[in-house]
């Protein structure tokens, strides 16, 4: 049986994982940390056996050697592991790469131009495929683009109204992100409801430590609240989202350094910045403790959520589903509920035994009969990428 390695290459880490693309079952699956500095650590699971390890790993190619012999080791050498793709999570498609795509030179060269719209995720991403290359040269290697399914969002969504030879000098668009996760969720939603994706108009939340909304209609993106990068739209783990593009400006004129600015942005903003933690579970035993801080925090970021939930109804008009997904969307009951509450007249209502129910699939947590399904389903982007490899090999 094919299996595909799925790669997510960060700055200093990587992710990885062996799968069967049909069946979806997972051989063995691990993340390295703090690659290039020194003490890197490894963590790999196969089936229960779980390892260890932490030693120096200079680079992304001496951390998938360790991945590839912790593979040998718990069971699976990769050289008979029958291999059909290495499948690669890239950040930033640009206008360039709007689908699953075979790697060779030239794609490899402009994914790296595409930096300049991704600067912390492309050069990774880019190190990441050419190790890969490298150490498993006969196996095709796929890029799988988080821009890709909001390739075609319609002009009116992906245009910010700025003069047009600006935006266009600096490609300023809106492109969307998590594209993968919206894509299989949204898919997944309509195999659980025995429709075909085109028959059904969907919003979903994908809520992690990076979290955007998508609107869906027949099975096409025609909005996201993610935008040129993935700052825009939500509250996130250290992101806040929306903003007032004056407060750049206010502060860069007060003296602040634009480096400074981008880490307040990117790091110190969202929960974090308003709580002190960005890990939601944390904040949900501060918020349960009535911290002031953590509250407020909590309320921004559900009010948010209603925002762009309002906006995607008069978008779509009609929404048949509404979907939870990723760390927080499919684990905390109070964010569902809080997010569409007293919105009964609108045909919208979570069941609170269903919501609170334990269990870890895909389910419905509306009441029976009601007119739209508000679900909760676990995102996979890795067998998402695996799946979107495999097509790409198979033509
Ligand atoms: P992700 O980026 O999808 O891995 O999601 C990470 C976020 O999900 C973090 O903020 C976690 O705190 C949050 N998360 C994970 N498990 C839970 C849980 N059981 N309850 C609430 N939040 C959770």
């Amino acid at each position: 049986m094919s299996t595909v390695l799925v790669l997510n290459s960060g700055s200093s880490s990587l992710k990885y994982q062996l799968l069967h693309p049909d069946s979806g079952e997972v051989l063995a699956s691990g993340l390295i940390e703090r690659i290039g500095e020194g003490d890197g650590r490894v963590e790999h699971r196969a089936g229960d056996r779980e390892v260890r390890r932490e030693l120096a790993i200079p680079d992304h190619e001496a951390g998938l050697k360790v991945a590839f012999d912790l593979f040998a080791e718990t069971g699976y050498e990769l050289a008979q592991a029958g291999l059909t793709a290495v499948g690669h999570r890239v950040v930033h498609g640009g206008e360039v790469f709007y689908r699953p795509t075979l790697v060779d030179d030239e794609v490899l060269a402009t994914i790296s131009d595409l930096a300049e719209l991704a600067p912390l995720h492309n050069p990774a991403n880019r190190t990441g495929i050419e190790s890969a290359r490298r150490l498993l040269p006969d196996v095709p290697q796929v890029a799988v683009f988080d821009t890709a399914f909001f390739h075609g969002l319609p002009p009116a969504a992906r245009t910010y109204a700025l003069d047009t030879a600006t935006a266009e000098r600096y490609g300023i668009r809106r492109y969307g992100f998590h594209g993968t996760s919206h894509e299989y969720v949204s898919g997944q939603v309509a195999l659980l409801l025995g429709r075909e994706p085109a028959e059904l108009n969907q919003i979903v939340f994908h809520l992690g430590n990076g979290a955007s909304a998508s609107a869906i209609r027949g099975g096409r993106a025609v909005d996201t609240s993610m935008g040129l990068t993935p700052l825009e739209g939500l509250v996130m783990g250290t992101r806040g989202g929306d903003i007032d593009p004056g407060v750049l400006t206010h502060l860069l004129r007060n003296g602040v350094a634009v480096d400074e600015v981008d880490r307040l942005l990117n790091r110190e903003s969202g929960l974090k910045g308003l709580a002190g933690v960005n890990d939601f579970r944390e904040l949900r035993k501060l918020v349960e403790a009535d911290d002031a801080g953590a509250r407020l925090a909590y309320e921004v970021y559900v009010h948010r959520l209603r925002r762009y939930l309002g906006a995607y109804l008069v978008e779509l008009g009609a929404v048949q589903a509404i979907t939870f997904t990723a760390g927080v969307g499919e684990n905390d009951s109070g964010v569902r509920a809080d997010a569409l509450a007293g919105l009964e007249r609108y045909g919208i209502a979570v069941d609170p035994e269903r919501n609170i129910a334990s269990g870890r699939g895909a389910r419905a947590i509306s009441p029976e009969g009601a007119e739209v399904t508000v679900l909760v389903v676990p995102t996979n982007e890795e067998l998402a990428i695996a799946r979107a490899a495999v097509a790409v090999v198979d033509g």
